[in-house]
């Protein structure tokens, strides 16, 4: 029997349209707009100043604190401005501008595309190398790798788990990396398990990638100690604590880290990027996206360098339809609506959703009818409704944190779910960084 998770859960349609849709090397760009904030943590120092010449992979950007990363270059050419530019949320980020010349990358990267399998690095080699790399959680968080891999000493990994679920609708860029570069991706499993000192990698891979788990089944007969495991399609099966529950069949006690119970994910983009880092000392200037939506002429996976304005990979891919009403970073479920089409690419996008005003219209919203379908959804144990009820009244954030409104992942089960189309979510999510503060704000015990 496919393994799940054990709460919860729903079954939209997975709209992969974009499936077989190879990877193509998205076009160079005239100007790239690198963000300092492409991380979990503090936003990077931009170290350069207009004028300056930079090359394919030459840092650009440096960590001011503990939980913050390296930037670099994705281009070659002139930086024009260092100065704070619009996100897709329309938030001011420092950005460095570049005008791009050529394409000239630093020495010390390996272009090659031979498979560099042996690593005699030392961990701490490893570690550095994945730090001054740049390499973040690819699969939307962003947090740091380097850190993830070295958990404190009083907690101790038994397995990694790499995440191929990518359970959201529409997003296909893991399933065609799985298929087109799986023993790169398993190389970097291979590195990760010997940083974290396990035996055993886990690779979870939802039912509806046949192609990617053949694939990544058939490298893996290659590697010791890491085994391909078929997911249930149910959403969020990638989520962290689900994944855990469904393969290691651990659950992560509220408040907790996967680390708790012995677990650590990875995004199976993170391990390409671990790889790429690891043996070919290439930072993370590119990353694969999807363009995807019913109203699009055609369906995209494209490697696309970080700092590429989202209006130009529309442009190349179509074109936006005249029926189109709104562009998605992510997927339907969980993704964020880009204000700004100017704002450029970070290293954690995987995916912008092409949607029609039929598609994202909001339907009428009607009284509770206690149905209690939300909590029987929500994969976390939490009753919605009750935190949507106390939300509402403004201001019970006691009452909030007592039902555990940390604990919500804003997955949109419950929202997806509601018969009375009521916007659970919306409150649920600023309620939850409102607590969030006051929790972080306590002194440490
Ligand atoms: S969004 Fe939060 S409350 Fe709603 S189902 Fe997901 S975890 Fe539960
Ligand atoms: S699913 Fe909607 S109508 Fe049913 S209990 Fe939850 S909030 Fe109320």
């Amino acid at each position: 029997m496919k393994r799940t998770f054990r709460i919860g859960g729903v079954h939209p349609n997975d709209n992969k349209i974009s499936k077989n849709a190879a990877i193509e090397v998205f076009p160079a760009v005239e100007t790239a707009y690198i963000s300092m904030a492409q991380h979990l943590g503090a936003p990077a120092n931009p170290v350069v100043a207009v004028g300056d010449k930079v090359k394919v992979g030459q840092v650009i950007g440096e960590p001011n604190g503990f939980i913050s990363g390296y930037v670099h270059s994705s281009v070659s050419g002139t930086v024009k401005a260092v100065e704070p530019r619009a996100d897709i949320a329309g938030n001011p980020v420092m950005n460095v501008v570049i005008a791009v010349e050529g394409d000239e990358w630093c020495e010390e990267i390996d272009r090659s595309t031979d498979i560099v399998r042996e690593c005699s690095l030392t961990c701490e080699e490893i570690l550095a190398r994945i730090k001054n790399c740049g390499v973040v959680g690819m699969g939307g968080a962003s947090f740091p790798t380097h850190v993830k891999l070295n958990p404190p000493k009083d907690k101790k990994a038994v397995a990694l788990i790499l995440n191929g679920t990518e359970c959201e609708p529409y997003i296909t860029s893991d399933d065609r990396i799985m298929r087109e570069r799986p023993v790169e991706i398993l190389i970097g499993a291979e590195i990760m398990k010997k940083v974290l000192g396990v035996d055993k990698c886990y690779v979870g891979i939802e039912e509806n990638k046949p192609e990617a788990i053949a694939s990544m089944s058939a490298a893996a007969e290659k590697f010791d100690g890491i085994e391909v495991v078929v997911l249930k399609k149910k959403y969020p099966q990638g989520g962290e604590k689900q994944l855990i529950d469904a393969i290691m069949h651990r659950q992560v006690p509220s408040g907790a880290l996967p680390i708790d119970v012995g677990a650590v994910v990875q995004n199976v983009a993170t391990s390409l990027a671990v790889y790429e880092a690891v043996q070919k000392n290439k930072p993370v200037i590119d990353n694969s996206v999807t363009v995807s939506g019913h109203c699009m002429a055609s369906q995209h996976n494209y490697l696309v360098r970080v700092g590429t304005p989202i209006s130009k990979i529309l442009e190349v891919a179509g074109g936006l339809p005249e029926n189109a009403a709104k562009v998605v970073s992510g997927g339907p479920m969980m993704g964020k609506a880009v204000v700004n089409l100017e704002a450029a690419t970070v290293k954690a996008n995987g995916s912008f959703l092409i949607m029609t005003a039929e598609e994202t219209v909001r339907k009428r919203e009607s009284n509770c009818i206690r149905c209690g379908k939300c909590a029987d959804a929500c994969p976390m144990g939490l009753e919605p409704y009750l935190l949507n009820k106390l939300a509402r009244v403004g201001g019970l954030y006691d009452e909030l944190e007592k039902e555990r409104i940390f604990d919500c992942i804003e997955c949109g089960c419950c929202l997806y779910t509601c018969p009375s189309n009521i916007p659970l979510l919306d409150l649920i999510r600023i309620n939850k960084a409102e607590v969030m503060k006051i929790m972080r704000s306590r002194p440490k015990k």
